[in-house]
C-alpha cells in the first residue's frame, strides 16, 4: 500500500539483514524486502530521515544511476508489526507508523550465501546455475594514486588481496579471487566480458565518483559541517553503495545498486579523522 495509508500485514516483520544504520525486513512476500532506518533513537526522527532519503533518491541519485538504482516505494507500516525489532535496535516508539522503503529482493530464489570477505558475498542456488554476486565497490582511485580501499584494509588488518579498482582494471583477476567458490567457468567468462563493456555497473559507479571527486575538498581539510557540500555528501553516498549482479546460463547479466543513503553532514568529523589515519599510515597501496 502507498504512503497514503498504513499497510496491513498479517504478521510481525522478520529481520533479514542488519546494517550500520538500517535493517532489512520482510513480511510474508519473499520477493520483496523493506528497508527500515534505525540510525536514530527516535522512530519519528528515523521516519523523517527515511522520507528525506526517498526524496534524495528521486531528486539526486536517480538522474545519476538511472536504471541501475533499485526502485523503491514508500510504505507506512503499523508500529506494532515492528515492535520487537525496534526494541532490539533501541529505537523508541514515539510514532504510530514506521516508514520503510520497499524494494525487490535481489537474492530471491538463492538458498545459500558465501562470505568472500568484508565487501563481497556470493549467493547460490541449489536447483539452478544462478549466481548473485553482491559487493561493495567502495572508493574509486585514480591509476597510480593511493588506493583508499587497499590502504584501509591494511590499516584495519583485513587480509583482502583484491579491490574493485583492480577488478575493473583487470577483470580476469575475478577468476583468481573467487577460485575457491566453485562457480561455473561460464560465470567468469561472461563476467569478464561484462566488466570490459562500457557502462557496466562498476565502471558507471566509478565514473560518477571520478567526476564528483574533482570538485570536493580533501577530507583531511574538513573543519565542520559547513565544509560538507551537497557534492561531497553525494560522493560519500556513492562510495558506500552495494551492487548485486545476477548471472545465469540463460539470461543477460542484470546489475542493480542499493544502499544509497543521504549522508548526514555531522559525519564530517568521522570522515576527517579516518582520512588523517590513512594519510599518516605507512601501509599505503597504489595501483
Ligand atoms: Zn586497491
Amino acid at each position: 500500500m502507498s504512503i497514503s495509508g498504513v499497510s496491513v500485514a498479517a504478521e510481525p516483520a522478520k529481520l533479514v539483514h542488519k546494517g550500520n544504520a538500517n535493517i532489512l525486513i520482510r513480511f510474508n512476500d519473499f520477493t520483496r524486502l523493506e528497508r527500515c532506518c534505525v540510525r536514530f533513537q527516535s522512530l519519528n526522527r528515523n521516519n523523517i530521515y527515511t522520507l528525506e532519503n526517498y526524496q534524495y533518491l528521486e531528486r539526486e541519485v536517480t538522474p545519476l544511476l538511472g536504471d541501475y538504482l533499485v526502485r523503491t516505494r514508500k510504505v507506512a507500516r503499523n508500529v506494532q508489526l515492528l515492535d520487537l525489532l525496534l526494541e532490539e535496535f533501541r529505537v523508541s516508539r514515539d510514532c504510530s507508523e514506521v516508514f520503510v522503503l520497499e524494494m525487490e529482493n535481489l537474492t530471491f530464489g538463492m538458498d545459500s550465501v558465501l562470505s568472500v570477505d568484508h565487501f563481497t558475498k556470493i549467493h547460490k542456488c541449489s536447483s539452478s546455475t544462478a549466481v548473485v554476486w553482491e559487493f561493495k565497490p567502495k572508493w574509486w582511485c585514480e591509476t597510480g594514486h593511493i588506493c583508499r580501499n587497499c590502504t584501509l584494509n591494511n590499516v584495519k588488518g583485513r587480509r583482502i588481496p583484491y579491490c574493485y579498482n583492480m577488478i575493473l582494471a583487470e577483470p580476469g583477476l575475478l577468476r583468481l579471487w573467487l577460485a575457491e567458490y566453485r562457480l561455473p567457468s561460464q560465470f567468469f567468462t561472461d563476467m569478464e566480458l561484462y566488466l570490459r563493456s562500457s557502462g557496466n555497473v562498476l565502471a558507471k559507479l566509478y565514473e560518477i565518483q571520478a567526476k564528483l571527486t574533482h570538485s570536493v575538498p580533501k577530507l583531511g581539510d574538513l573543519n565542520g559541517e559547513v565544509d560538507v557540500s551537497e557534492t561531497l555528501a553525494l560522493l560519500m553516498a556513492m562510495r558506500d553503495v552495494s551492487c548485486f549482479i545476477k548471472w545465469d546460463h540463460e539470461n543477460p547479466i542484470r546489475a542493480k545498486i542499493v544502499d544509497v543513503d543521504l549522508k548526514p553532514k555531522s559525519k564530517w568529523a568521522q570522515w576527517m579523522s579516518q582520512q588523517s589515519v590513512l594519510d599518516e599510515s605507512n601501509m599505503k597501496v597504489s595501483h
